[in-house]
């Protein structure tokens, strides 16, 4: 099995941060691409910034405006899950539950041809879990991009116990294809990055919780001293405070409540407040 082919259609399920990235990345890279998502206004919204983002590129002349118009004209809004049916690859990028995805998953099944390939990009949820209900769970894989999508190079293709090897390989290809540097990794808790990265969020909210030092001294401390591009409060409200903790609560179940990935009350309670970072425009710093 080779990449999907370009020109093919490809369904993203979820319009938020995630599935926005990884529907502009796929419009770019000459596919036909049906968001969906069960806020309509997402879709709406996706679309619209995805096309000003093409518009500010063709600007800039880092595209032409005729390209510029024709990748904003692939996008497309799908009104319900049917109107995915010829998706020759549906990527996942809904919320960060189980129930949740295993649901949308059957559901997919019912629409979706016998040979499209579905993908998850869960962050932290088992792919064999995900896959496990389904009839076909050799066609689901985990295909795992970095906020933001179009920026960030990494994408993790993830095996379940029951995923096809070429499956895997189809998925990696395509990634590379849309210029992304994909990594083969297995199925374990948190994968490679978001599990290796735990411990920067935790001893960033353990050191806040022993008041050391306020956020913002603690982000330019790792920023210019530790050479790292972001600090760990600024990294958690680009991320978003209900998918960090959630990742961090999943890893943690994960590995039998191991005290290394104790969730952080301060960022349950930020979650409670619905103070989930710069998309909600406030977490630990304000956005205006
Ligand atoms: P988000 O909250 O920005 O967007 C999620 C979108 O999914 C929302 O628009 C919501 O309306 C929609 N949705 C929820 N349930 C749905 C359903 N059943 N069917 C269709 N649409 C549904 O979240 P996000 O940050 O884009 O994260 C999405 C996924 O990507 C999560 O699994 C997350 O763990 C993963 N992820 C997030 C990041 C990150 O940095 N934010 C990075 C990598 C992976």
């Amino acid at each position: 099995m080779a990449a999907i082919q370009n020109g093919s259609v490809v369904a993203v399920i979820g319009s938020g941060a995630m599935g926005s990235g990884i529907a502009q990345v796929a419009a770019s890279a000459g596919h036909i691409v049906k968001l969906y998502d069960t806020r309509p206004e997402a879709v709406a919204k996706a679309i619209a910034d995805i096309g000003a983002v093409y518009r500010k590129l063709a600007d800039k002349q880092k595209m032409s405006a005729a390209d510029a118009d024709a990748a904003t004209a692939r996008l497309k809004s799908a009104s319900s899950l049917g109107d995915v049916a010829d998706a020759a690859l549906v990527v996942e990028a809904i919320v960060e539950n189980l129930d949740v995805k295993r649901s949308l998953f059957a559901d997919l099944e019912g629409v979706v041809s016998d040979d499209c390939i579905l993908a998850t990009n869960t962050s932290s949820i088992s792919v064999t879990a995900i896959a496990a209900r389904l009839r076909r769970p050799q066609r689901l894989v985990g295909m795992h991009f970095f906020n933001p999508v179009p920026l960030m190079a990494l994408v993790e293709v993830i095996s379940g116990l029951a995923t096809d090897s070429t499956v895997a390989q189809t998925v990696y290809d395509t990634a590379a294809g849309w210029g992304k540097n994909p990594v083969h990794a297995k199925s374990t808790p948190g994968f490679i990055v978001n599990r290796v990265a735990r411990p920067y969020y935790a001893e960033g909210l353990r050191l806040l919780n022993e008041q050391a030092a306020d956020p913002a001294t603690i982000d330019a401390v790792l920023r210019e001293a530790g050479g790292f591009r972001m600090g760990p409060f600024e990294l958690m409200d680009l991320i978003g405070h209900d998918v960090n903790y959630s990742v961090t609560q999943s890893v943690f179940n994960a590995y039998y409540n191991d005290p290394r990935f104790t969730p952080s009350v301060i960022q349950q309670e930020l979650v409670n407040a619905g103070f989930l970072g710069r998309k909600s425009g406030r977490g630990f710093y304000a956005y205006g």
